[in-house]
């Protein structure tokens, strides 16, 4: 079976066959870890023509090509390129498409790094950056700008999971000739495929559930026919190229994605409901619960949710956070998520300027890792007991 046939069968199948075919490397079942910078080339003419398949390191390797294809495939993409970090999967696409003199309108509940670089080198570059809420849907229209380039959104929200209606922000973006950029790494391209919704490029932070182990940093950015040839240039452009071990621990943690997303998807809702009737906990904000405000928009676009929530405890500040945090056994308290270890935080919400929200105490967010959920049940309760005492 050729490694197109793949797209059609389903998705743990695909995810278990896609990128490399083990028929062009000796049948090995793994596509070899190419450490390259000079690629030779057989005679001066083939090399003034650059007319040979991998030219220079930096440009591709067969090691690239299988994770690239394989997320292709995922995503519906024309293009994807590797990054070294998911920071880098946002700042590359945004170079690409904005210049001195434009605009772009970003979600407020955006990843804090990207707000950050937005705030100090976009605007450093003559980029003009307004920031909007995330639940404005088909709104978007009144805060276009004749100069308005691209529209970065991000859905579920950092921190807080507000669900933005993608399709009708990208229909309306696009029909003031904006390019749409989602950030997309709570859902996977398993359970979102922002290409089928409108979007033109996709955003992940590989570091999370693809790479799963707490342990690799890398970034992708899938493109529609439209964007890729201009994201692919800036890449080439910029040199900012993954490293091949990276690459290949990637395409290895896709392999089991499917069934630790499944895992992750099973003990984050079981722990989350169970949540809700805890004493302590004020809200629970998780978009695959129905108590959740974005839950309709969650359910109409989404096939699957992951591992990641937030809870706002019932009052208190800082000293109640810290005293839930500190109880903690099983979780570990550490930033990033999408490993199979179970993660908590403190979050901050004080440079958001329109999604503010209305919480009644602190915001911990979750990542519920692979563990029994009985033990992470327990860990939990421990934390509230510490904050209420
Ligand atoms: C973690 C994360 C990133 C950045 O990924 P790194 O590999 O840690 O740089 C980008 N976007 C979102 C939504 C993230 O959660």
């Amino acid at each position: 079976m050729s490694k197109g046939d793949y797209a059609n069968k389903g998705i743990h199948t695909r995810l278990a066959h896609i990128g490399n075919d083990p028929r062009e490397f000796f049948g090995f079942v793994n596509p070899p870890v190419v450490h390259a910078s000079t690629v030779l080339f057989p005679d001066a003419a083939t090399m003034a023509a650059r007319n040979q398949k991998y030219t220079y390191g930096t440009r591709g390797t067969p090691t690239t090509d299988a994770l690239c294809s394989a997320i292709d495939t995922l995503e519906g993409s024309a293009g994807t390129i590797l990054v070294p970090s998911g920071l880098a999967a946002v700042t590359i696409p945004l170079l690409a498409f904005l210049s001195a003199g434009d605009h772009v309108l970003i979600v407020d509940s955006v990843y804090h790094p990207t707000r950050n670089f937005a705030d100090t080198m976009l605007k450093r570059l003559g980029v003009e950056v307004d920031y909007y809420d995330p639940l404005v849907g088909a709104g978007i229209s009144t805060l276009m700008k004749p100069n308005t380039k691209v529209v970065f959104t991000e859905s579920p929200g950092s921190n807080t999971f507000e669900m933005q209606d993608i399709p009708a922000i990208a229909r309306e973006a696009k029909a003031r000739g904006a390019v749409v950029m989602m950030d997309n790494t709570w859902a996977t391209p398993l359970y979102f495929r922002p290409l089928d919704h409108g979007v033109d490029i996709s955003i992940h932070a590989a570091t999370k559930y693809p790479a799963g182990h707490s342990d690799v940093l890398l970034g992708t950015v899938s493109a529609n026919e439209a964007c890729w040839k201009r994201l692919q240039e800036t890449h080439f452009t910029m040199g900012c190229c993954a490293a091949p071990d990276d690459v290949y621990q990637v395409l290895r943690g896709l392999r089991t994605m499917g069934v630790r997303l499944e895992r992750h998807e099973e003990n984050a809702l079981d722990v989350a409901r169970w949540l809700e009737g805890q004493p302590g906990v004020s809200r629970v904000l998780h978009p695959g619960l129905e108590s959740f405000p974005g839950h309709d928009i969650w359910k109409r676009d989404f096939s699957g949710a992951s591992g990641i929530f937030s809870i706002v405890l019932a009052g208190g500040g800082e000293r109640e956070a810290h005293a839930f945090l500190d109880a903690l056994e099983i979780f570990g308290l550490g930033y990033s998520w999408g490993g199979y270890e179970s993660l908590a935080v403190h979050v901050f919400l004080g440079d958001r300027t329109v999604a503010k929200g209305d919480y009644q105490g602190p915001v911990i967010r979750l990542q519920i890792g692979l563990e029994n959920p009985e033990d992470i049940k327990a860990d939990l309760a421990r934390g509230l007991a510490a904050a209420a005492g």
